[in-house]
């Protein structure tokens, strides 16, 4: 068993009110709808919290059916700067093609990480012969300043380190927590797991003190401190816990978030991450003009189009 699970085993912390390091907030996620038919539950950013660690963007899209392979995962090609997307199914799989030429199909146990750097642009899609089914997570890591004019990249990793407790199993799909480390590439400290609660009793989920944390419900119900919470919700949970106990009832799972928090200010508009106004302009413009973020062959729709530039302020 890795030293992180036995210092959390030590101290296992109860979630009541204390010092700031105790706090749990407990956000509502923002429904939306991508493409035809999916619903997404944003829970990143929300207003009251834009980020955690590197992380500034987490959708929760599913579990969701459909026949006709545009009701699925149906986006057309858009670019993206300064950040890493970062692709992870509980069911179903979608289709990646970018602009380096990459064309690669994601399955649940597998990872997709692309690096945006300067530029790139990508199309996701249901496959043919698609299974019908579409459960998953959409998340974006911003990229430091060190590293976001870097050259794009696409990695899939088909091989995840599993964290497995007697209570809690799962895997960590990237960066470093749990005692385990996973091997996409990343700029700054962070975790990204998918774990399993299968059986009903309070589980102690060790976390790495110098992060925040988030947790979102993908399936079930857990109960943290005194509040009960399910899919569509945000758990936030502040630097300096060795630990964080989750209550079930039934079998749930949850997608877990980390990281040391961004010490930069970031200006995130639609799938462009910078730091100021003229970057986000510049890139709109390249896009518009197709410019720097080359072109996605073999997607049958067409690219997105941008909105409207409205004043900018950096977070
Ligand atoms: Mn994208």
């Amino acid at each position: 068993m890795s030293r992180v699970t036995d210092e959390a085993a030590e101290q296992p912390l109860p979630c009541t009110a204390g010092p700031a390091e105790d706090r749990i907030d407990v956000l509502e996620a923002r429904v939306d709808t991508v493409g035809a038919a999916l619903t997404i539950r944003r829970a990143l950013p929300l207003r009251q919290r834009r980020m955690i660690g590197p992380w500034c963007f987490l959708d929760h899209f599913g579990p969701h059916e459909f026949s006709r392979r545009r009701e699925g995962m149906w986006v057309g090609a858009h670019p993206h700067i300064g950040l890493q997307t970062v692709t992870w199914l509980m069911d179903g799989e979608v289709l990646h093609r970018d602009s380096l030429g990459t064309v690669e199909t994601i399955r649940p146990g597998g990872l997709n990480v692309m690096t945006a750097g300067r530029g790139i642009s990508h199309t996701e899609e249901s496959p043919e012969g698609n299974e019908g089914r579409l459960h998953g997570l959409q998340l974006w890591l911003a990229l430091p300043e060190r590293a976001r004019d870097t050259a794009p990249a696409f990695e899939h990793v088909p091989q995840l380190p599993r964290f497995d407790d007697a209570n809690i199993t799962g895997t960590l799909f990237i960066g470093e927590g749990l005692g385990l480390k996973a091997s996409a590439t990343v700029h700054s400290p962070l975790m990204g797991a998918d774990l399993l609660l299968a059986a009903p009793g309070e589980h102690v989920l060790p976390l790495e003190r110098h992060y925040e944390h988030g947790i979102v419900v993908t399936e079930g119900r857990i109960r943290v401190g005194d509040r009960d919470v399910g899919p569509g919700e945000l758990v936030y949970l502040a630097p300096g816990r060795a630990a964080v106990v989750l209550e079930t009832s039934g079998p749930a799972r949850i997608g877990v978030v980390g990281g040391e928090p961004f010490a930069e200010q970031i200006l995130l508009w639609w799938n462009f991450v910078g730091r100021t106004p003229d970057e986000i302009r510049d890139a709109r413009e390249d896009w518009l003009a197709g410019r720097r973020f080359g072109e996605v062959d073999g997607f049958e729709g067409d690219r997105l189009s941008v909105p409207e530039l409205m004043r900018l302020k950096v977070r």
